[in-house]
This record gives structure tokens, C-alpha cells and sequence, in this order.
């Protein structure tokens, strides 16, 4: 896929997932922030846009709920322009960040007028999985037969925990690695935390960390997710945690995806495939956990200081407002 962008005339092509654990390690921190503070619990992530649009519109009392953190890739631009720019000498408003992903609602979150930063949007374009596939064949690029590449340095080394992000439940588990280490100081021996994974609606289970116990809940669609805020709403919901991906199955599954056309589509279970890759390519990967990730403990050394600095807020995490059912985007 880099050997195709850099081809289709991108001049730097780097990894989302390193986005991803950008935002592993502020969410991790504002969840031990909220549990040591006693403030708003549970937490509810806020990586999926269509889940925010669903519950700005349906739930606007429990927004103080939500993460205060942007998506991966909204994270992901918004340090493209600030830190890296500095780095590489560009200037910022000469930058077009596009942001290839598996979503549509993602071409709704980049318009949001809080996604940017010194008024530069954060993130300039997204385009969907499918559309990317459509380009390649419309430019006559033979995907299979490219050569490997490496994504663009310093940026382009992720995680297996930011890999796992795609499917439901691998939020969850990515950020109770990293909380985990940060509460008890302790190494964490077993990854995977196999209680949050699969296909199940909603997935409910009690962590040990150190001596707390965490609730968590992992719910993956929106009637799923409307079950989890009708229980906090009613002051039934006693998690700390909670993780909500709009479309079931996660992002593997989201509305830009690929469209499996294959006469033996009734034969695969695409979306446990795709899960599965995921898995794969977390067991296999060098670093395991986000806040171990190189390339992002030398971006808080050097620029961000500490996960939900001062800095780290005013470029990394968001505000949320109520919205009218049906709004019109043009106007
Ligand atoms: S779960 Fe669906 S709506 Fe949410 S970020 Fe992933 S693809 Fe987009």
C-alpha cells in the first residue's frame, strides 16, 4: 500500500496505527486521571465518529462521559502539522494530509470546526479503503506484483496494540495494557485479554489491576450501544470503562470497506478473518503495548513532555456539543 500511494503521488506515507497508540496513551491516562480524581465514570471511548454523532444527537446528557481524546488519525494530523512540520522544515499550511481509512463518518469528523489547530484543519482529506482499491486499478497499478515498503520514518513504527484498534474490543484491550503498567508500575505478563474479544453485542468483564478491579463493557453497534447508555442513564451501569465502536464488528467492518463480492462470501466469515489479521499481526509485532512504542516515547520526549499535558490537550483531545437529528452539512 505505501509502494501504491507513494506511485499515486504521495511524497510521505505513514502508518495510522502509530496514531493509534498516540491515542492509547492519552486515553489510558485521562481513564487513571478520571478513576484518581473521581471524576465522570465511566469512560466511554471516542475514536468512532459515528458513535459520537450517535450519541451527540441521542444522549447529549452523558457527554461528559466521552473521552476527551480525538480519533487516531485526527491525532495523527494534528502532529503531522505541529511536530513533524518543525521537523522536516515544512511549512504547515503547505501540507495536505489525507487520511486513508475504513469509514465514512470519518469524512464527516474531518469537517468538524474543532479539528484544527492554529485554523489548519488536521486532517485535509479522507478518502475510504474502497476508494483507495479504485484509484490503484484507475491508474493502471498492479497491486499485487509492487514491491514492499517501508512507511515513512519518524513516524511509521506502530504497535500491535495500535493494530488491534480495528476490531471491537482491541480498544480496550490496547488501552488496559498501558493503564495497567501505569497504575501498578508492574510489567503485564499476560496480553492478551481474551474476555473483550469476539463477537458478542456487548462484552462485559472485571480486570484486576493491581489492587482495583476495573469494570469494563465493549459493546460494537448502535442498538448494543443504546443498551449500555440506557443502563448508565438509569444509574444502573457500574463500569469504569466502556468501549463503543458504531459499526458492528468495528472498523474491519465499516462502511468504506471493501465489499466481499466472491461467490464464496457465504463460506468466509469475513469479519472473524479480519479480526483474526489483526490478531496476527499484534502477536507478531515487535512492541506490544502503545506506550512502548519508540517512535512515540521520542515525540513526548521531545514535544508533548507528558501524556494530557498542556500541549498534548491543545493538540490531541476535543469538545463535543448536542446536534439536532438531521443537520444540513452544506450550509
Ligand atoms: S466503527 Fe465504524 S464508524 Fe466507527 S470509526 Fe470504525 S468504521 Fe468508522
Amino acid at each position: 500500500m505505501v509502494t501504491a500511494l507513494k506511485r499515486l503521488g504521495f511524497d510521505k506515507v505513514f502508518d495510522t496505527n502509530t496514531g493509534a497508540d498516540l491515542t492509547i496513551v492519552e486515553e489510558a491516562n485521562e481513564l487513571v486521571e478520571r478513576i484518581t480524581n473521581g471524576e465522570t465514570l465511566p469512560m466511554i471511548t471516542s475514536c468512532s465518529p459515528g458513535w459520537v454523532r450517535f450519541i451527540e444527537m441521542n444522549y447529549p446528557e452523558l457527554l461528559d462521559h466521552l473521552s476527551s481524546c480525538k480519533s487516531p488519525h485526527q491525532m495523527f494530523g494534528s502532529i503531522l502539522k505541529s511536530y513533524y512540520a518543525k521537523k522536516a522544515g515544512i511549512d504547515p499550511s503547505k501540507m495536505y494530509v489525507v487520511s486513508v481509512m475504513p469509514c465514512t463518518a470519518k469524512k464527516f469528523e474531518k469537517i468538524r470546526p474543532e479539528m484544527k489547530n492554529d485554523s489548519l484543519p488536521n486532517v485535509d482529506s479522507v478518502i475510504t479503503t474502497r476508494e483507495l482499491a479504485r484509484m490503484i486499478k484507475q491508474a493502471n497499478i498492479h497491486f499485487t506484483t509492487l514491491e514492499e515498503s517501508e512507511f515513512d520514518d519518524p513516524m511509521g513504527e506502530a504497535t500491535g496494540a495500535g493494530a488491534i484498534f480495528g476490531t471491537t474490543g482491541g480498544v480496550m484491550e490496547a488501552a488496559l495494557r498501558t493503564a495497567y503498567e501505569s497504575i501498578t508500575g508492574e510489567e503485564l505478563q499476560k496480553l492478551d485479554f481474551e474476555e473483550v474479544r469476539g463477537k458478542k453485542g456487548i462484552k462485559k468483564a472485571a480486570i484486576k489491576i493491581g489492587d482495583k478491579e476495573i469494570k469494563v463493557a465493549v459493546a460494537h453497534g448502535l442498538s448494543n450501544a443504546r443498551e449500555i447508555l440506557e443502563e448508565i442513564k438509569n444509574g444502573k451501569a457500574d463500569y469504569q470503562f466502556v468501549e463503543i465502536m458504531a459499526c458492528p464488528g468495528g472498523c474491519i467492518m465499516g462502511g468504506g470497506q471493501p465489499i466481499v463480492t466472491s461467490k464464496k462470501r457465504n463460506e468466509i466469515d469475513v469479519r472473524a478473518t479480519r479480526a483474526q489479521a489483526l490478531y496476527n499481526i499484534d502477536k507478531n509485532s515487535k512492541y506490544r503495548k502503545s506506550h512502548e512504542n519508540p517512535a512515540i516515547k521520542k515525540l513526548y520526549e521531545e514535544y508533548l513532555e507528558k501524556p494530557g499535558s498542556y500541549r498534548a490537550h491543545k493538540l490531541l483531545h476535543t469538545t463535543y456539543q448536542k446536534r439536532e437529528k438531521y443537520v444540513n452539512l452544506k450550509k
